[in-house]
């Protein structure tokens, strides 16, 4: 051919399951170009050959024009010399055994699909497990890469001829779609009561509508794991969803059909529609509308309602409007209080029966469990709140190559990370660590990612804490497999992970980490949470904490703010006045053996934990006296905040400590002389934020740092967060938060990582 020229492309990023080579070879056939594309284990290569200004064409095109859920991390091209190809073509994979590539996450169902689904022509019409190259489910079926069907669940489902004929046809949308599948040869569902199926097919789904409607609870086999779900307007229903899970007012999530159901529901703005849409499909945390009908057992003291649009198929055969059908179904992880999600057949069965009134079951094997995401859009911006479905196991870029690292993150919102090169595998969201269940997904995901992502631990690194299960494991592989172990802070950790997901590198300075959370363990063996930090990944100082006060009995505190309330009151030299709400709340037993256990300092630990002051400014406000979650305290306060109240109460500051003792001397006065709740919720919240300001402006005089990280579950607070921004910014600082990562303890095992590589660098 007549100035015709080779070259060799290799790509690298998400290129392989999501209709990568198809796209190639449309691609080539448009620019009239010949040669190969290829799947290796490192991502895809192309060697094609025509003349250049079609082969920039197709250069150009492949670098922009990608598939909507590919990612090109990296591309190169070099020119070769080799013989003219006769015809483009697609080549059998490659693998190496050493490489890796990224897993694409669960996909949510793509347009195309879900127009098929409701078309009665189509052969896949109301098959609850259509996908395609753009959809579909990924990590959660995967077993091992390279990506290919007998390397996921769907290996015991033979494809039939049509579907085989799709699936060879580099022109069709199901080219080398590895789950796809069809009426005739994919994976079915049923409808089971006890341990009896009653109904296939479409009649099983059809039944299943019926019971919703009947208001029964639900057992439904998922994408990632199980779902408990009722009829959302159906007060009964939830009632006894409560009773049966053990969960008394944590929020169940909930899934609507399309956006004009969520819309009738909650207050939804463009950013947060968007959210709701997106391919992660995540639950939304939304303001709930005055009118809505739904059940308000649903989020007892909560102002929003976490959302999620339906994601598979057969969520959307479910959910499908019909008169007198819920407009809205609660979908909440089906497992007990505390564990984790169900997603074994047998184990799901026998641990629903006691909370479900019957099944609706299918049998596609999921492979690793996946909880459902959880974000929150605040002013335009993403928050993070719970990263699972949809997210992992994208692998998040560090801003250099780091040794491989195993880190094994906090105790509760576990998530572990593993590091490869310059990117870092942080893990779904685990749960909190304090049962076996728990514990097994954590080690049953540890091995899976680094088999998946092919990846030997060089380092390993986990919090200080003596007694955490994810600290005992790292501790336990490190000698057994000798590896040298570094153990990490925990607010050092959130500093860090706030760097890493901000790209920062050590060229780009220290900063001062504003760390506030519920529970952290210091290197003087107190429990830290209200820590003013200044450092980045290699060493930090702490420079200003809240003052100590005794924790009464150790972590169970945490679930009493009004024992917390009276263990500041204390502190403070407030007598416990019989008119004040945690005073009340405690019987004179328990009050008599709380001051002897503060007085004689028995089964105390000394706190700085800036959540155990939210817990104790809300049962001093009389708001809650009990934690039936995490977090349930502060959460009710802050839902009930005056924003249009500016005053707030003073504090003291003297060398390295912070003493809200005046602050409760004041609020105790505005609570006697009856000021409205919300004034009081705002003007302590207003307080802590001027405590953040004024202990950054003091940090920044000693040490003239001018940015500042925030991080830790305490950040969680969308009054607090704002303010503390806004105030921050205004006086010059620069701020940065988690982006990609929550702020919250599943952004641990990040700064542990890039803590533990940094500490191992040095070394060298
Ligand atoms: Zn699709
Ligand atoms: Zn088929
Ligand atoms: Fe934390």
């Amino acid at each position: 051919m007549e100035g015709s020229t080779a070259v060799r492309i290799n790509v690298r990023g998400i290129v392989q399951g999501v209709g990568f080579r198809p796209f190639v070879y449309t691609l080539a056939m448009r620019n009239h170009l010949t040669g190969w594309v290829r799947n290796t284990s490192a991502g895809v290569e192309i060697e094609i050959n025509g003349q250049p200004i079609e082969i920039n064409s197709f250069y150009s095109d492949l670098k922009t024009n990608f598939p909507p859920l590919a990612r090109i991390d990296h591309i190169d091209i070099h020119p070769i010399q080799t013989a003219p190809y006769p015809k483009f073509e697609i080549l059998e994979s490659q693998p190496n055994a050493d490489d890796f590539i990224p897993v694409s996450p669960d996909r949510s169902i793509c347009p195309d699909c879900q127009k098929e689904l409701f078309d009665p022509a189509n052969r896949r019409y109301r098959y609850p497990f259509i996908n395609c190259t753009n959809c579909g489910p990924r990590f959660s079926i995967i077993k091992d890469i390279p990506y290919d069907r007998p390397k996921t669940t769907m290996a015991n489902f033979p494809m039939c001829s049509q579907c085989q004929a799709e699936y060879d046809n580099p022109l069709d949308r199901r080219f080398h779609a590895q789950p796809t599948a069809c009426p005739d040869c994919g994976p079915q569902i049923w409808f089971q009561v006890g341990s009896q199926s009653i109904a296939y097919r479409e009649e099983a789904l059809q039944t299943a509508r019926h019971w919703l409607k009947q208001g029964k609870i639900l057992a439904i086999k998922g994408l990632g794991g199980y779902h408990l779900a009722c009829d959302a307007s159906n007060p009964e229903a939830v009632i006894e969803l409560r009773r049966r899970k053990k969960r008394s007012d944590k929020a169940f999530a909930l899934m609507a059909f399309d956006l004009e159901a969520v819309k009738t529901h909650c207050h939804a703005s463009a950013a947060e529609q968007a959210a709701l849409l997106s391919n992660e499909r995540p639950i939304v945390l939304l303001e709930r509308r005055k009118g809505s009908r739904l059940a308000p057992e649903i989020a007892p003291g909560q102002k929003t309602l976490g959302f999620m649009l339906p994601y598979t198929p057969l969520h959307l055969l479910l959910l499908q409007p019909e008169s007198g059908f819920p407009d809205a179904l609660v979908m909440t992880s089906a497992n007990l209080s505390e564990e984790p999600i169900a997603y074994q057949d047998e184990d799901a069965q026998q641990r629903l029966t006691p909370l479900a009134d019957a099944f609706l079951m299918h049998n596609r094997p999921i492979h690793m469990r996946v909880d459902d995401s959880v974000i929150r859009i605040n002013s335009g911006q993403r928050h993070i709140i719970r990263r699972a479905r949809g997210f992992a196991p994208d692998p998040l870029r560090l801003p250099l190559e780091i040794e491989s690292v195993l880190a094994t993150g906090a105790e509760l919102k576990n998530t572990f990370c593993l590091t490869r090169s310059n990117y870092a595998f942080l893990s779904h969201f685990i749960g909190d660590l304090e049962n076996y269940e728990t514990l097994q997904s954590f080690e049953e995901g540890i091995r899976h990612y680094e088999r998946l992502f092919r990846i030997t631990p060089q380092i390993i690194a986990c919090d200080l804490h003596p007694n955490y299960l994810a600290s005992r494991y790292a501790r336990s592989r490190a000698q057994s497999e000798n590896i040298p172990l570094v153990e990490v802070q925990h607010h050092h950790a959130h500093l860090a992970a706030c760097l890493a997901d901000n790209h920062r590198t050590v060229s780009n300075g220290d900063v001062i980490g504003v760390c506030l959370d519920g529970t952290g363990f210091g290197t003087d063996s107190a429990i830290w949470g209200g820590e003013f930090l200044t450092g980045g990944y290699r060493a930090y100082r702490r420079r200003l904490h809240l003052k100590y006060v005794p924790l009464p009995g150790g972590d169970a505190a945490s679930r009493r703010p009004a024992r917390m309330a009276l263990a500041h009151l204390r502190a403070a030299d407030i007598a416990w006045d019989l008119d004040l709400p945690p005073v009340q709340d405690l019987c004179a037993e328990e009050r008599i053996a709380l001051d002897s256990q503060l007085k004689l300092n028995i089964n105390t630990l000394p706190t700085s934990s800036m959540g155990r002051l939210f817990d104790a400014a809300s049962s001093l406000c009389g708001i809650r006296h009990t934690n039936t979650y995490e977090g349930q305290a502060s959460i009710e306060l802050e839902a009930c905040v005056d924003p249009h109240e500016t005053g707030f109460y003073p504090f003291d500051m003297q060398d390295d400590l912070i003493d809200p003792s005046p602050m409760w001397q004041a609020l105790i006065e505005n609570y006697r002389n009856r000021t409205p709740i919300p004034t009081l919720s705002a003007r302590f919240h207003n307080s802590v934020a001027h405590m953040v300001v004024d202990s950054c402006k003091k940090i920044h005089q000693e040490t003239g740092l001018k940015t500042v990280a925030l991080s830790g579950g305490v950040w969680q607070n969308i009054y607090l967060f704002n303010h503390v921004q806004k105030w921050l910014a205004s006086e010059g600082f620069n701020v940065l938060t988690h982006q990609e990562t929550p702020t919250n303890d599943g952004c641990i095992a990040l700064g542990q990582a890039l803590i533990a590589a940094y500490s191992r660098m040095d070394l060298a």
